[in-house]
């Protein structure tokens, strides 16, 4: 009965989560009323408020008393955890978000329930038709795609420290003087390929290949250009790459 119970805890918060994470409750928005939640859900109150409690304490929800629920943050995230980042360069934390992207594309290959694969697969398919279709793609629309792909990857690894860390990063790199220095190793047909063979490979449950595809991925999809003319990591660039490399490159220096 204990993992029954716990069980349906778990549930529920990927459930909530998920609504937020997908946009399905958008930011700003009110949450349905408890008792739609219990009936929706068929959960007890007590097992919404854990729920609920849980979300706020990321910063995701805010319950303000008489007035409901509302979305705060469709990510996790943490001000102490952002301003405790501060204290690292740019290059520690990319050295980071590689690790955390690694061992959450690992736990999403174990942990993926069918809707994790199945909303994986939506933010798959739709980068792919804009590969097709670049008319509706803005300069900062792969970018995007690619969080959401990324975020989604960690609700389905099912590890809330995992996630809250990759946030606090991911906030952290927003900041102007990092942003600045940081661009994109990769063109967006390699990166949805490479998303493409990542989802393959959490879908297959297989998370030796989850893994690689990671790190292959992660070693160039966000990259740090220096004063010195070179890249961090160093790697092999295809002429668009190289051309986006030379733009910031150019911006850092103006
Ligand atoms: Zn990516």
């Amino acid at each position: 009965m204990q993992t029954q119970g716990t069980e349906r805890a778990r549930n529920t918060l990927n459930f909530l989560r998920r609504q937020i994470t997908t946009g399905a409750w958008p930011v700003g928005e009110r949450i349905p009323i408890e008792p739609e939640l219990t009936e929706l859900l068929s959960v007890g109150r007590s097992t919404i408020r854990e729920a609920v409690r849980s979300l706020a304490s990321m910063g995701m929800l805010e319950t303000l008393p008489g007035r409901g629920t509302f979305v705060r943050s469709s990510t996790p995230s943490s001000a102490l955890l952002t301003q405790f980042l501060g204290a690292y360069t740019l290059e520690e934390l990319l050295s980071y978000r590689r690790a955390l992207d690694i061992e959450a594309a690992q736990q999403a290959a174990l942990n993926r329930t069918p809707d994790d694969i199945e909303a994986l697969e939506a933010a798959v398919s739709t980068e792919l038709r804009r590969r097709h279709c670049t008319a509706f793609a803005s300069e900062e629309e792969p970018a995007d795609m690619a969080g959401r792909f990324h975020y989604l990857m960690f609700d389905a690894a099912q590890n809330r420290l995992l996630a809250s860390l990759y946030a606090g990063i991911t906030d952290r790199l927003e900041a102007p003087e990092h942003r600045e220095r940081l661009t994109h190793g990769s063109d967006a047909d390699a990166m949805q390929e490479e998303h493409l063979r990542i989802f393959d490979a959490i879908k297959r449950g297989d998370f030796i290949d989850a893994v690689h595809a990671m790190a292959d991925h992660v070693d160039h999809d966000l990259v740090v250009v220096t004063s010195e003319d070179e890249i961090i990591p160093p790697l092999r660039r295809s002429a668009s790459a190289q051309a986006r490399i030379d733009e910031a490159r150019q911006r850092k220096g103006s």
